[in-house]
């Protein structure tokens, strides 16, 4: 057996997995703000439910985690949350309550991918769906939630593409149109383009083969095939992003990887991420609901990966975060200091404080060598002959300071050593 994870996978641990819990603190917090409620679904669902996001998609086609259990059933590990999300909205019957309603959700996807920087079988997304709100605030509401997000954790350089794919009175036109300019360059078309004509002519504007690319530019656009309504909805998009002082650009050509997209549709990228540039995804898909089985309700959210965010944040020099801090550790020096260590220790994690202390039974120069690798910022020396008169020694490890306190003082006197400016 070896003691290896699998392709794709990663271990996060301190000091790297404090600088994501920042992040989902940031989120969670804006979240809070924006008034968007936490959901937890599973991790795996039925089968059929994913192949309800579009039987021509790269998730379906060939990149889903599916098995069947012991009883049988094929489940399949969640490749994206919205699906979820929509699911459970119509079995607890949600669309009955009071509505809108908004939710976010944090936690691990899984995609069968060939594993390269920014794409993992196992990744990370945040992200958040409005379900009930038919309206052009909606849309906007979670793009300038998204850029709230990379505002607070100081990210520049992000870009908004925004586009419209329409609805199902509009979109068949520009579908035919979209279908009609490719069908004279057939030959040129990688063999999954080829496919998609067949099958999902749009998808043909999201390839990523270099040939198939270049024939883009001259592609009908979106936006001048809407139909008045979607055309008034998008320009409201706009008009509310642009009055919340948040940078968008229109991206005539931009459609999303799944298919239960409708109208508005967007990305964030950024240019410090390479091949894999796309941070967060979203869009309106006021057609889901209805189609697993739910009363017609429109809604609208983004995922975001999490991974490339973190990713974009180092390459900007983002990545100063608390970290762990150990605000006390107690090294005992004789036998019946030995005794008291722990309990003092516990005294002051009670009060609040993040303390830790010997039990390996080491020697006084190795319990200090410890505090200083685990970055304590005070050290608490306990001695036999102090601790009988009541009293213990603190040093404060930045400056090398050490002062008596007093055992009965103990919390009031580390709080007033910890208050000292380091240095
Ligand atoms: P891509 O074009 O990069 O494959 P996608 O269209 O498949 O992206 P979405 O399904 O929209 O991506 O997911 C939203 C976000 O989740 C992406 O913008 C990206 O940040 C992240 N993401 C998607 N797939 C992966 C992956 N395999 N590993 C890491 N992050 C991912
Ligand atoms: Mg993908």
């Amino acid at each position: 057996m070896q003691a290896q994870k699998p392709r794709g996978t990663a271990d996060i641990f301190s000091p790297e997995v404090e600088r994501w819990q920042h992040v989902e603190g940031v989120a969670r917090n804006l979240c809070r703000e924006y008034n968007y409620g936490e959901i937890r679904i599973p991790e795996f669902e039925h089968t059929e439910l994913f192949l309800r996001i579009g039987e021509v998609t790269d998730i379906v086609q060939k990149e889903m985690y599916t098995f069947l259990d012991r009883g049988g059933r094929s489940l399949t590990l969640r490749p994206e949350g919205t699906v979820g999300v929509a699911r459970s909205f119509i079995e607890n019957k949600l669309y009955g309550g009071v509505l809108p309603v908004k939710f976010y959700y944090l936690g691990p996807m899984f995609r069968y991918e060939r594993p390269q920087a920014g794409r993992g079988r196992q990744f990370h997304q945040f992200g958040v769906e409005v379900f009930g709100a038919s309206g052009p605030w909606a849309d906007a509401e979670t793009i300038l939630l998204a850029v709230d997000l990379f505002k607070r954790l100081g990210l520049t350089d992000l870009a908004v593409l925004l586009n419209s794919l329409g609805c199902p009175d509009c979109r068949p036109a520009y579908r035919q149109q979209v279908l009609a300019y490719y069908q004279d360059y057939r030959h040129q078309l990688c063999r999954a383009c080829r496919e998609r004509m067949d099958r999902n002519p749009l998808r043909l504007l999201d390839c990523k083969e270099e040939t198939c690319r270049s024939l883009l530019a001259d592609a009908p656009r979106a936006t001048e095939a809407l139909c008045p309504e979607c055309d008034s909805h998008f320009e409201t998009v706009q008009a509310f992003l642009a009055g919340a002082g948040a940078n968008s650009r229109v991206e005539p050509r931009l459609v999303r990887g799944l298919d239960y997209y409708t109208r508005t549709v967007y990305e964030v990228v950024s240019k410090d991420l390479g091949a894999q540039n796309t941070v967060c995804g979203g869009g309106r898909y006021d057609g889901l609901v209805e189609a697993l089985g739910g009363p017609p309700t429109p809604a609208v959210g983004f995922a975001l990966g999490l991974e490339r965010l973190l990713s974009i944040l180092k390459t900007q020099g983002r990545t100063a975060t608390a970290g762990r801090p150990l605000d006390v550790f107690v090294v005992a020096t004789g036998e019946s200091s030995r005794k008291q260590a722990p309990r003092l220790a516990q005294r002051l994690r009670h009060a609040g404080y993040a303390t830790d202390v010997d039990f390996l039974d080491r020697s006084v120069k190795a319990q200090m060598k410890h505090a200083g690798r685990v970055g304590a910022r005070t050290v608490l020396m306990l001695g036999d002959a102090e601790l009988a008169t009541g009293q213990v020694l603190v040093r404060h490890m930045a400056s090398g300071r050490q002062d008596v306190l007093e055992l009965g003082d103990l919390e009031p006197g580390v709080a007033a050593v910890l208050g000292r400016k380091d240095g």
